[in-house]
Order: C-alpha cells, then sequence, then structure tokens
C-alpha cells in the first residue's frame, strides 16, 4: 500500500547527496568556534539574509527562545499573533527563559499589520510593562502557511524603528514564503534585528536551525546558546546537511506548493469537506463534516497520515518525500471520502 506521511515537513528523511554530503563534513569542536562547516552554514545563512552574523542551534524553538532573550529584558512586553508559535508551541518558554509577558494579538490568520500593533504598544507608566519586541511569522504555522509580502512587513519594521521596538522574524518556513512572494531573501536584512531560519522543516535536514542577526546579538546568543545547553561539539556532520538542503533543497518548495494546490482542489470538492483555507505554500488546512479525529482514521486506513488541529479541522502538511504518485494516490482517497 502506498503510505504518505502529511503530518509535518519534519517528517523528511536525508536524501543520498545529504547523507554523503554530511559524512564527508569537516569539523571541529563548535564550542571552541572550530568547526568549520558550522562557520560555513552560519556565514553563507547570514549573508542570503543581509545580516551580518549567525548561530546554529539544535532547533527553531531555541533559536527564538535566544532571540527573545537577546531582544528584551525580565519585566518586558512582547507583541505577537494568538496563533505564534514563540507562545503557543515553545512550552512557556517566553515567561520561563526572558520573564516577559506576552500581548496577543488578533491577526487574519496571523497575519499582522502597523495598525493592529501600534495601539498594542505601552505608553511609559510604572503600570505598564515594557514593550520591547514584536515577533511575527512567516509562514504562518496555524494559519494554515499564510505568507506576509515584504510590502506587508515594512509599515510595521518601520513602526518598531520609531518607537524603540526589536523586530523579530521566527522564520521556520521563511523560505516558503520566498516561494511564494517572489521577495528576496537578501532584502528581509533590512528589516529585523533577527530572522530564526528553519533547516529541517521544509528544507529537509535532519535538524537544526539558524539565528541571524547583527554580530553583538550572536555574540550574547552565544552565551545564552550556552546557558540553554545547546552548545554542541562537531555538530558540522549535522550542519552540513543545512548547507546541503540551502544549495538543493530550496528551488524545489514550489513542487509542494503545486502539490498542495491540487490536494486543496480534492477537498474542495469533496461533500466530507465544508471549508479549505486557501492555500498558499505548504500548508492545507481544511474543515470536515464528521469529527476529524473519524476522518483521520479512515485516511490512516489508506495509508494517509495526518493531524487534527480542532474537533472538525484537519491539517496536509506537503514536503520533500512526498512525490507526484503519493499526491495521486491522496487525491484519490480524498474523492472517495
Ligand atoms: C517548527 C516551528 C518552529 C521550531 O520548531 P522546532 O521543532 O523547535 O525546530 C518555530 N516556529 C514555527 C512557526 C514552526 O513551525
Amino acid at each position: 500500500m502506498i503510505t504518505v506521511d502529511l503530518r509535518s515537513d519534519t517528517v523528511t528523511k536525508p536524501t543520498a547527496g545529504m547523507l554523503e554530503a554530511m559524512f564527508n563534513a569537516k569539523v571541529g569542536d563548535d564550542v571552541f568556534g572550530d568547526d568549520e562547516t558550522i562557520n560555513q552554514l552560519e556565514a553563507k545563512a547570514a549573508a542570503m539574509f543581509g545580516m551580518e552574523a549567525g548561530i546554529y542551534c539544535p532547533s527553531g524553538t531555541m533559536t527564538n527562545q535566544i532571540a527573545i532573550k537577546c531582544f528584551t529584558q525580565p519585566l518586558d512586553e512582547l507583541i505577537a499573533d494568538q496563533t505564534a508559535h514563540v507562545y503557543r508551541y515553545e512550552g512557556g518558554g517566553i515567561a520561563f527563559n526572558s520573564a516577559v509577558s506576552t500581548r496577543l494579538l488578533n491577526g487574519y490568520r496571523g497575519i499582522l499589520t502597523a495598525d493592529m500593533i501600534e495601539p498594542e504598544i505601552n505608553a511609559e507608566n510604572v503600570h505598564y510593562p515594557h514593550t520591547s519586541l514584536v515577533v511575527l511569522e512567516n509562514t504562518v504555522n496555524k494559519g494554515g502557511g499564510a505568507c506576509y509580502t515584504l510590502d506587508q512587513i515594512k509599515p510595521i519594521a518601520e513602526l518598531c524603528q520609531q518607537r524603540g521596538l526589536k523586530l523579530h522574524l521566527d522564520g521556520a518556513r521563511i523560505f516558503n514564503a520566498l516561494a511564494h512572494t517572489g521577495d528576496k531573501a537578501y532584502d528581509y536584512g533590512k528589516y529585523f534585528d533577527g530572522i530564526s531560519v528553519c533547516l529541517s522543516k521544509g528544507l529537509g535536514a535532519p535538524v537544526g536551525s539558524v539565528l541571524l542577526a547583527d554580530k553583538e546579538t550572536i555574540k550574547y546568543a552565544r552565551r545564552v546558546r550556552k546557558v540553554l545547553g545547546g552548545g554542541m561539539r562537531q555538530a558540522g556532520f549535522l550542519a552540513a546537511a543545512g548547507i546541503y538542503a540551502l544549495d538543493h533543497h530550496v528551488e524545489r518548495l514550489k513542487n509542494d506548493h503545486a502539490h498542495a494546490r491540487i490536494i486543496a482542489e480534492a477537498l474542495a470538492a469533496s461533500p466530507a469537506v465544508t471549508n479549505v483555507l486557501p492555500v498558499e505554500t505548504n500548508i492545507i488546512l481544511f474543515d470536515t463534516v464528521d469529527l476529524a479525529d473519524a476522518v483521520l482514521q479512515k485516511l490512516a486506513a489508506q495509508g494517509i497520515h495526518a493531524m487534527s488541529t480542532d474537533k472538525h479541522r484537519i491539517r496536509f502538511v506537503l514536503h520533500l518525500d512526498v512525490h507526484p504518485e503519493q499526491v495521486e494516490h491522496v487525491v484519490s482517497v480524498v474523492k472517495s471520502l
């Protein structure tokens, strides 16, 4: 039976080419700064995004949490959408790691505007926590892969600059956003103080994320990473997979987006489905007539594995281990739902 794992784009396995790159990596002790493959990955990612420096970390949770620590003081407040990964899915780390409170906004599919943010910046007053940071997510995971364009980001960046706030991007799927909007990675560096990029999502590396920022911030980020236990040694074997992913797996993301659109069309035509959110990238969110868990069981019986995000809502995520014949299988199963 054909099986298709649509639970997440984190389920990918390294390709043969990636494994070979990992096997051949030149490594050293990265806590001493001696791992040339990690140094190369950090420099490469920073250059791509027009940033000064980078730091390689085991996860996107760690790069986000380090950024928040770098850009805030205890008692500060950050602003994010209520769906934000930094708030919902990082175990309460904002409060625990940084002693910072969170002001949550209601964006459209997680997308915020400067007009939404401005009234939520606290005035200088002892009653109020000091607002010091805005966090955007692109693409928005819980928004079903919705994208910001750079034109939507610019007014937010201007507001942050005027009001002395830092701006961090949770760019776990930033390359999916770039594939959809046509914006250039290099232009992002002008607008953000920090950018977190996951290598282990659609890019297909087994492990790792990079945080990009200016040199001073990254210097401090190395202290914070050590405190969090994220100082790794000969991790160049893993970083090599990240370099390989940046070289070989960025262009192909548009295939995942095309696959998502094909499946979304089939879902929209199914009487078992009441609503399919507009598909911009590699994530499909759809609502089902029956309970999501019942639909998931039917899908699993046909080899298709996915997750529910609500009682009547299911998420499909496309990635590089889903090939055209598997897409066809999903379409035919969806038609029979
Ligand atoms: C996956 C993800 C992260 C990082 O998750 P890790 O599993 O810690 O690497 C951060 N932000 C978003 C939006 C994500 O989807």
